[in-house]
């Protein structure tokens, strides 16, 4: 094996929809081993497969990248010396490796027709092509020399099967689970080529990580059951000494760990799976994603690299930087991880409070401007200052609207049930004398504002607890909210002024 080799890592999805969190793991978990160690990141478009192909799949791919920080090295996009980085782009140098396969002995022609096979499948419960009955099927391994050469010259419809040694057992070592053994009657004999002259992946993932350098393989466990198959190509194609290092990822599983986490359990549960917004071109199906319900991309990355890694110690925050320098192999478990959609939430909370404030009021002023154009008589400094007041209550950037309209727009709605209720003269008498007398506050600072006002409870002999509450619903317009005489510094004396009075004619019209 290869370990002087330079570190070149793949990403290496289809484009077939959106990126399932699993995908972006698998390509986080590839470019921190590259960065860990100095290495390239690759991406490259496995399109071989026409009938699952989506154009707009790849545009989405760059931007998920773009989004996560996990800019690539190499890529369609980008170029680099071992192009071009799209499967269908190299479709020509794909027949040759399987011609030599057949050649060498190690694949086959099969002329069964589709029809034919489907016949199989439907006489022959878990009908596999196989070295159990591939003898006694249709390809260059039972039809006669010649009828085989004539076939190929008339271009008959076939396609390359390999041929899986019989009984035989298939050993590699994968970084994360050590010693594998496959015994080679539980594989079939893959079609290399399809009919169409396209590789499969099979082929085509050996051919191209060959042609590519690629020094590890990063994927999710899904993918193990084909290591073998891999195996076996790196050898029949005389790579053995340049095949890479495995290493199969533990499955993101549900949140009650029963198998593995789909798009439909977040359906079903309410929490997205994708990383952004995919809209199927086809349905008009949009299937919300994690970029488009507020989460930062350092929130959701720090999420996913916790997600069957961790570095040893009780640290769970990390930077991309953070993680690229801790990262290492050892530390990846064996078994599938949970999602857990509480914890992915308490990652973005923590995340918004901690990237820079001014970046983050950038990003929550867009979602004031997308509920409330009009809202833009305000300064930075203002807006900075409540941000400072609400941001430990964000989960999400568009929490923002919720927890701050008030501060830029008197409250459209408000719930006096907590206060109405108990609401009598002695209280309505209080606010309007209140109201009056804010010049005594002196300077319109909280400390001052918070003597001032319980300086007049005490002086009016009411309970202190029986008007706090009022006067943050009589602010707020409901029962939430920072602390109420800071909220009554930001929004001013004379806004103050207005909303009490405001306030307590919808009380006196309703008791
Ligand atoms: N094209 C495969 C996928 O969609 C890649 C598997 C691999 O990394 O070998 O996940």
């Amino acid at each position: 094996m290869s370990s002087i080799k330079k570190i070149r890592v793949r990403f290496a999805p289809s484009p077939t929809g959106g990126l399932h969190l699993g995908g972006v793991r698998t390509a986080l978990f590839n470019y921190l081993f590259a960065k860990h160690n100095g290495g390239d990141f690759i991406l490259r478009i496995e399109d071989t497969d026409q009938s699952r192909f989506v154009a707009e799949a790849e545009t989405y791919i760059n931007e998920c990248l773009a989004w996560c920080g996990l800019q690539p090295d190499e890529s369609p996009e980008k170029g680099g010396n071992f192009g071009p980085y799209r499967q269908s782009e190299r479709k020509e140098s794909y027949r040759k490796y399987a011609e030599k396969l057949v050649e060498d002995g190690f694949a086959y022609y099969a002329f069964d027709t589709p029809e034919e096979l489907d016949r199989l499948r439907t006489e022959t419960p878990n009908f596999k092509y196989s070295s159990e009955n591939r003898l006694s099927l249709k390809n260059s391994l039972t039809l006669p020399k010649t009828e085989v050469q004539k076939r190929i010259a008339e271009n008959h419809p076939h396609t390359i099967r390999m041929k899986v040694p019989v009984d035989k057992n298939i050993v590699f070592n994968d970084l994360i689970r050590g010693e594998i053994s496959f015994n080679s009657k539980l594989l079939d004999d893959k079609v290399l080529l399809k009919a169409d002259g396209m590789p499969t992946y099979h082929l085509a993932v050996v051919v191209d990580d060959h042609a590519m350098d690629i020094s590890h393989v990063f994927r999710g466990e899904e993918w193990l059951s084909s290591a073998p198959i891999h195996v076996l190509l790196w050898k029949y194609l005389g790579w053995e000494d340049k095949m890479p290092e495995w290493a199969h990822l533990p499955l993101i599983l549900k949140p009650d760990g029963n198998g593995k986490l789909s798009k439909r359990d977040g359906d079903r549960l309410g929490f997205p799976v994708y990383a952004m917004n995919w809209k199927d071109p086809k349905s008009g199906e949009l299937t919300t994603g994690f970029r488009e319900l507020g989460f930062l991309p350092e929130a959701f990355v720090n999420m996913l690299a916790l997600l069957g890694w961790n570095d040893g110690t009780d640290q769970e925050i990390f930077t991309l930087e953070e993680l690229i320098k801790a990262f290492s192999l050892d530390k990846i478990g064996k078994s599938g991880a949970k999602f857990d959609y509480e914890k992915a939430k308490w990652f973005n909370h923590i995340w918004i409070n901690t990237i820079d404030h001014n970046e983050l009021a950038e990003k929550t002023k867009i979602i004031l401007n997308e509920h409330a154009h009009s809202l833009t008589d305000f300064s930075d400094g203002y807006f900075s200052a409540v941000l400072e007041e609400i941001k430990e209550r964000l989960n999400f950037l568009e929490d923002f609207w919720s927890q701050a309209s008030f501060f830029f727009q008197q409250p459209k709605n408000y719930d006096l049930s907590p206060i109405s209720k108990k609401w009598d003269d002695d209280k309505t008498i209080f606010f309007e004398n209140i109201q009056t007398r804010f010049e005594e506050a002196g300077e319109w600072k909280r400390d001052n504002i918070e003597k001032f006002y319980k300086d007049k409870i005490i002086e009016s002999g009411m309970k202190m607890g029986a008007l706090m509450l009022p006067l943050r619903i009589m602010l707020v317009g409901g029962k939430f909210g920072p602390d109420v005489f800071k909220i009554a510094e930001l929004l001013g004396k004379h806004e103050v002024v207005k909303r009490i009075s405001y306030a307590l004619k919808l009380l006196n019209e309703e008791n």
